[in-house]
C-alpha cells in the first residue's frame, strides 16, 4: 500500500506534524499544505532537489509554488542575499537596491511605466484592485471564477461558491457583492457582465494562463477581449502575472501577446523567490500613488521593497535575462508534456498532461490526445480528482519526486531532460500502483 510505505519512510515528518498540530490549526501554516495523513517536513533544498527530515531526497517539480524559476539556492541569488543580509535588512529608509529592482521591472514589463513594491502577490492584487477603484471612482471588480489572486477579501469573495458570488466565511457580503464573477473563457458571459454593470466596473483582473498557471486554461483571445471590454467601458485591465512574469518570458505574457494592461501584478519569480511582490502600471494609474494626486491612494508596508528581497530579485532577474532561462524551461515544458502523453498512450491510460510554457498539469479521466484543454471546466478539476491527485503525489514522493497539489508540475532552470525522464518513469510506476 502506498500509504503504508509513506508512513514507513517518513517517521520524522510524522513526529513534526504531531508536534505542529499542538500549535497550528491542522498543523500547517498555509491551507494548501494540508496533506493526509501529514505533510513532509523539508530540512533543506538545493538546485532541483529537496531533502526531508528523514533524509529522503526528492526531485522537486513543485518549485516553491512556481517561485523558484532558478531552482533552490541559486549561487548568484544566494550570494546577493547573503551580502544584503550583512548590510542590514530593514533601514526604514530608501535604498539603492529598490531603485535597481524598479528599473529592471520597468525595462522588461511592457505595461510598466512605474512600479511600487508590496509584501506578497496577495498584496499586489489588493493594491491593483484599490488603484482601479480609485482611478475610476467605481467599486466593482470583474474576476474570473477559478482564478486565484491571493487570499485578501476581494480575491476570496465567492471563492467557495464559485459562481453565485456568495461570500467565503469571514468575507463581508458587501465585498462579495462588489465582485462580479464570470466563468473562464466565456466571452458572451463577459460581454453580458459589462453590458449589465459597465458603469460600476472599476477593473477586470485575470490570471493570463488561467488559474494556477493554466489549471483551467485561458485562451489568448479571451485575454484580448478582457482588455477591449475594459477599455471600451472605462474600466482598467489588470493582468495578474504573479506566476507568469519572468517565468514564461521576462516581460510576462503581455510581451508575447502585445497586451498593454493598465496594471500588472508581480511576485514569485519577480522577487527572486523571496517574500514580496510588485504592482506596475501606466503613468496615469500609478500616478494615483503620488503624494500630489488629489485622490492619493494609500500604500504602506514595513517590509515592502526590503533590501534582501530587492537583492534577490535583481540577481534573479539578471540571471533569467542573461541566460535566457525562460526559453530553456519553456522547451522543457514541451518535452515533459510530450513525454508524459507518450507514456500515457503507451500504457493506454486516460490521463493527460496539458499546459503551456514551463508548467503542466496532470489530469486523469480525459482522452490522452486530441482532447481540448480549453474545454476543461472547474468541475473536472475540483473534488473528484483531488483525492486521486493526493494519491498520485504520495506515490511520486515514494519514487523520489515531488509535484504540486492537484498534479501541477513546474520546471526550473537546473532541470534537464533526464530529470523529466525521471518524472515520467516515476509516474509510469505510480500509475501501475494506483491501478
Ligand atoms: N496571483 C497568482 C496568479 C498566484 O498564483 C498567487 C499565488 O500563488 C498570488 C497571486 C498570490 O501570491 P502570494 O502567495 O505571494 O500572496
Amino acid at each position: 500500500m502506498i500509504l503504508d510505505d509513506y508512513l514507513r519512510r517518513t517517521p520524522t515528518s510524522a513526529q513534526w506534524s504531531q508536534r505542529a498540530r499542538k500549535s497550528m490549526p491542522d498543523g500547517v501554516t498555509v491551507d494548501t499544505r494540508v496533506f493526509n495523513p501529514y505533510s513532509l517536513y523539508v530540512a533543506h533544498a538545493s538546485g532541483v532537489h529537496k531533502t526531508d527530515v528523514d533524509g529522503n531526497v526528492l526531485l522537486d517539480f513543485f518549485g516553491g509554488h512556481g517561485a523558484m524559476v532558478l531552482g533552490h539556492c541559486h549561487p548568484r541569488v544566494t550570494a546577493a542575499v547573503t551580502e544584503a543580509m550583512a548590510r542590514g535588512v530593514q533601514y526604514a529608509a530608501c535604498h539603492p537596491l529598490e531603485v535597481g529592482w524598479a528599473e529592471r521591472i520597468t525595462r522588461h514589463i511592457p505595461g510598466a511605466a512605474k512600479v511600487r513594491f508590496t509584501g506578497s502577490g496577495t498584496e499586489s492584487t489588493m493594491l491593483a484592485m484599490r488603484l482601479a477603484r480609485a482611478r475610476t471612482g467605481r467599486e466593482c471588480i470583474v474576476r474570473v471564477a477559478t482564478h486565484y489572486h491571493g487570499w485578501h477579501d476581494f480575491a476570496t469573495s465567492g471563492y467557495n461558491a464559485q459562481f453565485d458570488g456568495s461570500p467565503a466565511p469571514g468575507v463581508l457580503g458587501e465585498v462579495a457583492a462588489k465582485t462580479l464573477l464570470v466563468p473562464p473563457n466565456d466571452i458572451a458571459a463577459l460581454e453580458q457582465v459589462f453590458a449589465q454593470h459597465g458603469a460600476d466596473i472599476a477593473g477586470v483582473i485575470v490570471e493570463p494562463l488561467g488559474s494556477h498557471f493554466g489549471l483551467v486554461p485561458i485562451a489568448d483571445a479571451y485575454l484580448q477581449r478582457c482588455a477591449e471590454l475594459a477599455r471600451a467601458n472605462g474600466a482598467l485591465f489588470i493582468l495578474d502575472e504573479v506566476v507568469s512574469g519572468f517565468r514564461i518570458a521576462p516581460g510576462g505574457i503581455q510581451s508575447l501577446l502585445g497586451l498593454r494592461p493598465d496594471l500588472t501584478c508581480l511576485g514569485k519569480a519577480a522577487t527572486g523567490g523571496m517574500p514580496g511582490g510588485a504592482v506596475a502600471g501606466s503613468e496615469d494609474v500609478m500616478g494615483m500613488l503620488q503624494s500630489s494626486s488629489p485622490r492619493k491612494v494609500l500604500h504602506q508596508g514595513t517590509f515592502t521593497g526590503n533590501p534582501v528581497t530587492a537583492a534577490a530579485a535583481i540577481a534573479a532577474i539578471d540571471e533569467i535575462v542573461e541566460k535566457d532561462v525562460c526559453t530553456h524551461i519553456n522547451a522543457l515544458g514541451d518535452y515533459a508534456r510530450e513525454s508524459l502523453n507518450d507514456m500515457f498512450d503507451r500504457k493506454g491510460v486516460r490521463w493527460l498532461a496539458y499546459g503551456r510554457y514551463s508548467g503542466l498539469h496532470l489530469m486523469p479521466g480525459l482522452p490522452p490526445r486530441g482532447s481540448d484543454p480549453f474545454a476543461i471546466t472547474r468541475g473536472e478539476v475540483a473534488k473528484p480528482t483531488a483525492e486521486l491527485a493526493a494519491a498520485l503525489r504520495m506515490g511520486l514522493i515514494l519514487e523520489g519526486v515531488d509535484i504540486g497539489g492537484r498534479g501541477t508540475v513546474f520546471l526550473a532552470w537546473p532541470h534537464q531532460r533526464e530529470h523529466v525522464d525521471q518524472l515520467v518513469a516515476a509516474m509510469d510506476r505510480v500509475l501501475d500502483r494506483l491501478g
